[in-house]
Order: structure tokens, then C-alpha cells, then sequence
């Protein structure tokens, strides 16, 4: 049993892709296509185009193409049936069989059960005073609770109440809602329900009411088939159509700081998980805005966050704002005390990161007041966080911003951060090139790269004798990036580099300083390299090399041979 092919028709007919694209990426015109960037890959500048009229899409950067199902499939993450019951559901569309009957798919039943445990939980908030005064105790009014559809689990309950619904014992343990099948997970504790972007019930967040030795004060689902942590965010089921109108997102620490934000009228919020941000926070935070603005405690721990969050964030294409707030507060009971005008006063005067992390080392570690050692480790960490930024006139702001805050040379901040930049263009290369798989070395060849790096100076006059050679090496990529480097960086790097090249580099002694040695064997072994490549086309294109063709490669292949004896 499937779909009928009639309906699969019509439901490509009557959605209109742009509309469905267009909620999870920002298209633009583009003559009569639209272009955004691709949601599938990392970029800077848009090459995912779509389609109108055609009703496909396209990207040319990772090749991705396809209709509207094909996009929800990956977008979403369903296969195909999955992703037509999705779209369906979504515009409304009646889905036609080619003969009667429906089969529930394994995530039809957890969200269902999921959305039963929700309805538990609500009748539950206000059978017993006490979860109901918490809430209302923290300022969380009765409206925001039916928003938010907040709920209660009690001691124990949910189990019996969904087996009495007819769901089964091992659907209720897959959505999490029980541990070992007999006890509920959640107990005593406030219960958020966490949606996904279309409103649907994927998990549950718990938050103990009162203190207990031994039960953490926060507790999530765990990862099930519908439910992933680290690809959600709380609360943008909300407010994304606000983040999008805006461009910002302000990212909060938990549900409560979520709750009393858009209570307040700050709408513009969602809340990590409990969990550090993730790329796929960040692609997921790219689909509805560029800017973000974040909270950070101001002490080391705070520093470190601040950090590790704006690579991640940066690293897609992000602005990364921190929120300045007064000593002791956070954005929950700034806003209560405040109000939403103030907060948004606040956002105004945000720094991005590396401003940000400029004034901790004035205001809070007393810059001026460090050896000159300590000076430069700080102005290396703020430089790292510039280097991340995909943009040199923006750079170039921030280098001038910050000299003048340190008082230091501008001159010397630049050059610092090109030190920085080559080290990090240097690092992604070397990643790719990991991901594409081990990379083989003669011995010769390790030779070379060895006295390459440790002998800058004499790399003109390697370069000039290689032309010809080299290029048909598999180390001559490793060559080029060690060509373009200074010595005084690969000293940096060191501890960066893959596996073989560091082996390279640490056996200095043992490999031949001899430059004439070292050249002689290069070429050799590029010759041996082509002649072998020569056999090989005369042996597979036998049949279909001409006899002129197959004379010029003989011929070649004689003055190869000769080249190589006259070395
Ligand atoms: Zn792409």
C-alpha cells in the first residue's frame, strides 16, 4: 500500500515552494529565481537557488536539487513517506491511498503519545497548590502557562493513563515518558513541554520543585526518534516568525529565563537545552536571523563560554553580540525589574565578542597592571575571536577598536592576526584534507617537506628546481601549503598536524640534510611517477590509442628514461 500517484501530483501542484522554502531560509530575488544560502552546506554567498515556476531547487555549491518533498526529507530529516504525511498535514491536503487502510508509523505513535503525556500533565498542574505556586511565585502569570502549555507530573501516574488511552508500554518507554518500562521518568516536577517548529510535542523538559539530594534540578527527554537535543532550541516554535521579522535572536540559558522573557514582551527568544551550542544550533538559528545576542557571567568560565560559543556561531556566518547586564543579574530578573524597554536598551549597547572580551581584560583583570607576557596571551585570545570573523573591513574595525582600548601599536595587532589567519587557513586545509583520507608519503617525499619546513630560507631555489617534478607527487598539496608558510608557523601548528606530516617533521634526524640529495631523489621518483603513468595509459587504452598516439607516449617515455640515467 502507498500513495496514490494522483495525490503525490497534487500535492507538488498546490504547495507553493517558495512559501515552504521560504520558512526555513531568507530567499532573495534573483532574476526569476530566488537564492538564499543553502540550508545543506556552509557558506558565505548564496548559491542555493530556487525555483518557482518549476516548483524545484537547486545548489550548486553541494549539489543538493530537488522538489518539495525531496526538501522536506532532508531538511527535516524523514524519508519519503514521512516527509508527504508531513507536507499533507502541513497545507492541509487529505492523503489518498492506493487502496484504503493507514499505517502509523512508528513517530506517528510517539508523537501522538507524546501529545497525550501533555494532556496528563496539564489536567495535573492544578490538582496539586504547590507546582502551581511555584509558577506563579517566580512571576510566571496564568496566561503564560496556557501559552506555554506548562504542565505537572506527579509521583507517579502517566503510565497508567496512557496504557487506559491504549497506547503501548513500548511506545511510551521509545517517547521517553518512563525508565526500565515501569517508573515515570518525570517526577514531581513542572513540566515544559518542547515543540518543533510545527507545534508538534517532541520531548519534555522537568523542573524540580522541591530541592532534592539526589535528582538533578533540570531533566530532558532523552533522545528518541523525534527528540534531539542538540538540533533544538526551546521556544522558536514561538517566537521565530518575531526573529525573522527582526533579525536577532537573544539565546537564554533555560525555560524559566524563556518564559518570563516573552511574558515580558521580548519575544525575540529561544533557550538551549541544557546543552552547549552545536553547528546545528547555529544553521538551525541561520534560517530565521544573522545576529545573535548572548549573556555571559563575567568571570573566567563566562570568558571561556563567550568564546567557544562565538566560534560556533561565527564559524556560520553569525553575528555574536554579549548583553552587558548589571552585576548580579540575568536576563530573567532584569527584565522583571526592568522592563522590556530597558532590556531592549540593552541590546543597543551589546559588543561583539571580541570588544567584548577587550573590556574584561581592562575593566576586570586590569590589563595595564600584567607583565608583558600575560598582556599578550589576552591580546592573542581577543585576536582569535577576530580571526573568526569572515570579513577584513570589519576586522580591520575591530583591530583599530581594540589597539586604542590597549593602547598598543594597530600595526602590531595586524600583523599578530595575519600570524593568526595563516595558522587558521592553514588548519582548515589540513582538516580537509584528513577528511579526504590518510595521504601517503614516499620516504623521499618526507625528506623533502622536512627540509622544506625547517629551511625556509632555501625555498625559491627548491621551487625553481622541482617545476616539472613535483606537481605529480601526492605530497605536492602539502608542498604548496608549506611553500606559503613561514617556518616561525609551522612552529605553531605543530601540534595540528596530521598524523604523517608531524611524523615528517619529528624525524629531522633521521632523514638526509643534503639538499643536492634530496632534489636528485625527487626528481627521480617524479620520473619513475610518469613513466609509470605512461604504462599504465598505454596498458588500459590499448584499443583505443591511435598508433600516433601511442608513439608520442612511447617516445615520451625514452626521454624520461634518459632524464632519469643523466640525473
Ligand atoms: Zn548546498
Amino acid at each position: 500500500m502507498g500513495f496514490s500517484p494522483d495525490f503525490i501530483r497534487e500535492l507538488k501542484s498546490l504547495i507553493n515552494i517558495e512559501d515552504l522554502i521560504g520558512e526555513y531560509v531568507k530567499l532573495e530575488r534573483a532574476g526569476s529565481r530566488l537564492r538564499a544560502l543553502c540550508p545543506f552546506h556552509s557558506e558565505k554567498t548564496p548559491s542555493f537557488y530556487v525555483n518557482p515556476d518549476s516548483g524545484l531547487f537547486h545548489c550548486f555549491g553541494c549539489k543538493a536539487s530537488g522538489d518539495v518533498i525531496s526538501f522536506v526529507e532532508r531538511i527535516e530529516n524523514l524519508d519519503f513517506n514521512e516527509a508527504v504525511k508531513f507536507l499533507a498535514e502541513k497545507y492541509n491536503i487529505p492523503i489518498k491511498y492506493t487502496s484504503d487502510g493507514y499505517d502509523k508509523t512508528e513517530k506517528d505513535a510517539i508523537f501522538d503519545v507524546l501529545q497525550e503525556a501533555q494532556n496528563y500533565y496539564r489536567q495535573n498542574l492544578k490538582k496539586d497548590s504547590k507546582p502551581y505556586k511555584y509558577l506563579t511565585e517566580r512571576g510566571i502569570l496564568e496566561e503564560t502557562i496556557e501559552f506555554l502549555k506548562l504542565g505537572f507530573a506527579p509521583e507517579s501516574g502517566v503510565i497508567n493513563y496512557l496504557l487506559k488511552k491504549g497506547f503501548d508500554r513500548d511506545v511510551i518507554e521509545k517517547a521517553g515518558l518512563t525508565i526500565s518500562g515501569g517508573i515515570d521518568r518525570f517526577r514531581k516536577r513542572i513540566m515544559f513541554p518542547i515543540f518543533n517548529l510545527f507545534d508538534k510535542v517532541v520531548g519534555f523538559g522537568g523542573r524540580i520543585i522541591e530541592k532534592s539530594e539526589n535528582a538533578p534540578k533540570y531533566l530532558n527527554s532523552p533522545t528518541t526518534p523525534v527528540f534531539e537535543k542538540k538540533t533544538l532550541l526551546y521556544g522558536l516554535n514561538f517566537s521565530k516568525d518575531y526573529i525573522r521579522k527582526r533579525d536577532f535572536v537573544i539565546l537564554v540559558e533555560g525555560y524559566m529565563d524563556f518564559a518570563s522573557l516573552f511574558q515580558n514582551g521580548v519575544f525575540e527568544v529561544a533557550a538551549a537545552l541544557g546543552t552547549a551550542f552545536t553547528e546545528r544550533h547555529a544553521k538551525l538559528i541561520r534560517r530565521f536571523a544573522s545576529k545573535v545576542y548572548l549573556s555571559f557571567d563575567a568571570d573566567q568560565a563566562g570568558l571561556k563560554a563567550a568564546i567557544r560559543s562565538f566560534e560556533i556561531l561565527a564559524n556560520e556566518g553569525l553575528f555574536v553580540y554579549a548583553i552587558d547586564l548589571p552585576e548580579g543579574e540575568d536576563p530573567d530578573s532584569f527584565v522583571r525589574k526592568f522592563g522590556k524597554e530597558s532590556f531592549y536598551i540593552l541590546l543597543e549597547g551589546a559588543n561583539e565578542i571580541p570588544i567584548f572580551l577587550t573590556k574584561y581584560f581592562l575593566n576586570k583583570e586590569d590589563f595595564h597592571s600584567k607583565s608583558l607576557r600575560e598582556k599578550l596571551e589576552s591580546i592573542k585570545l581577543i585576536l582569535e575571536t577576530v580571526s573568526k570573523i569572515d570579513d577584513r573591513v570589519r576586522q580591520g574595525y575591530y583591530v583599530r577598536e581594540i589597539a586604542s582600548m590597549l593602547d598598543v601599536p594597530e600595526n602590531n595587532l595586524l600583523s599578530e592576526l595575519k600570524k593568526i589567519s595563516d595558522k587558521n587557513s592553514f588548519r582548515t586545509y589540513v582538516k580537509q584534507e584528513e577528511k579526504k583520507g590518510k595521504v601517503l608519503f614516499s620516504e623521499e617525499e618526507k625528506a623533502l617537506l622536512c627540509f622544506i619546513a625547517f629551511n625556509s630560507q632555501k625555498k625559491s631555489e627548491i621551487d625553481r628546481e622541482l617545476k616539472g617534478y613535483i606537481e605529480t607527487l601526492p605530497c605536492y598539496p602539502f608542498y604548496q601549503k608549506l611553500m606559503e608558510l613561514d617556518y616561525e608557523i609551522i612552529g605553531h601548528i605543530a601540534h595540528e598536524l596530521p598524523e604523517e606530516l608531524k611524523e615528517i617533521l619529528s624525524s629531522v634526524d633521521s632523514v638526509t640534510s643534503d639538499l643536492r640529495v634530496i632534489l636528485k631523489t625527487i626528481k627521480r621518483l617524479s620520473i619513475k611517477k610518469q613513466i609509470e603513468n605512461i604504462n599504465e595509459k598505454l596498458k588500459t587504452f590499448a584499443d583505443s590509442l591511435t598508433d600516433d598516439e601511442k608513439l608520442m607516449l612511447l617516445n615520451q617515455k625514452v626521454q624520461l628514461q634518459k632524464d632519469f640515467h643523466k640525473l
